[in-house]
């Protein structure tokens, strides 16, 4: 009998660990970032792999160049650092997502000229008319309105593109903290929006594209984006991707049982940091899964 052989000679080695950081500088970041930043960190160290800050800067009527500076200051402060990003350069850049519209137009061709998306007409306010179900957290699942239209309208009328799901299909994948997940396209989650009528790219779209190019191999996010996953995965398919990893972090409530938002004010770091508490505390009192009230 021979010993562990190792892998055979000549055997691809798998690609080093890259893991992200994606804020939006739409406001301050609280608590529930930083458990979120700081696993994704850890599963970085722990693999000995890389780690980038990616500035989710695409909404321009939300995002906020204030907000830049301090997103990068305040996680700073509690502890994190990276390889690559807008503040530090690397080899995948631009790391500002306002900077790459070029390449999520060429992820929009592509799925165009592969008869993947379609223009939408509908607003917010048609598809919650078109739709009875009652729906969470999510997005509605959209009816379908539009779905036979091939050309965009003419006249200047707003459209989005939307994804075409596959009809009934299941999307399964295992998350590396959740365990095996599965979601069936147009019950759990209906055609979306790849590009907005205001002429930016929807989240999908630019998260895909953006974690495909910078080679990223495991995604670290809250588990509000399990269905956004399954979405992805559609996404990865149709642009014949591979897909990286998913870990999907429990999300962080607070005393009423509310999950953390941007508008939990006293919940930032910044007033956290004022308040004197320090980053080691604050590590502590997240891993534990409870914080300062
Ligand atoms: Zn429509």
């Amino acid at each position: 009998m021979s010993q562990n052989p190792g892998p055979p000679a000549g055997a691809p080695t798998p690609p080093r660990y890259r893991g992200r950081l994606a804020p939006s500088p739409t406001g301050y970041l609280h608590l529930g970032h930083a458990r979120t930043f700081w696993t994704a960190h850890e599963r970085a160290r722990q693999n000995g792999g890389v780690l980038i800050l990616r500035n989710e800067d695409l909404d321009r009527t939300r995002c906020r160049p204030e907000f830049v500076a301090a997103m990068i200051e305040d996680l700073r402060w509690f502890g994190l650092d990276w390889q690559e990003g807008p503040d530090c350069g690397g080899p995948f850049g631009p790391y500002h997502q306002s900077e790459r519209i070029n390449s999520y137009r060429a992820t929009l061709e592509h799925l165009r000229a592969g008869n993947r998306i379609y223009p939408c007409t509908c607003s917010r306010k048609d598809i919650q008319a078109a739709v009875s179900a009652p729906h969470g957290d999510d997005e509605p699942v959209y009816p379908g309105t539009c779905r036979g239209r091939t050309v965009p309208p003419a006249g200047g009328t707003q459209y989005s593109w939307r994804f075409r799901v596959p009809e009934g299909q299941g999307i399964e994948f295992h998350d590396q903290h959740l365990g095996p997940q599965r979601f069936v396209a147009g019950r759990d989650f209906g055609d979306f929006v790849v590009w907005r009528p205001d002429d930016v790219p929807a989240y999908q779209l630019a998260c895909v594209a953006d974690d495909a190019a910078m080679g990223i191999t495991e995604v670290v996010r809250g588990a509000d984006l399990l269905v956004s996953t399954a979405r992805q995965l559609l996404l990865y398919r149709a642009l014949k991707l591979p897909p990286p990893a998913f870990f999907h972090c429990d999300l962080l409530a607070d005393e009423t049982g509310r999950r953390l938002a941007k508008r939990h004010d006293s919940l930032s770091l910044r007033t956290l940091r004022q308040r004197g508490e320090t980053p080691s505390l604050l590590r502590q009192l997240q891993i534990a899964g409870s914080f300062a009230k």
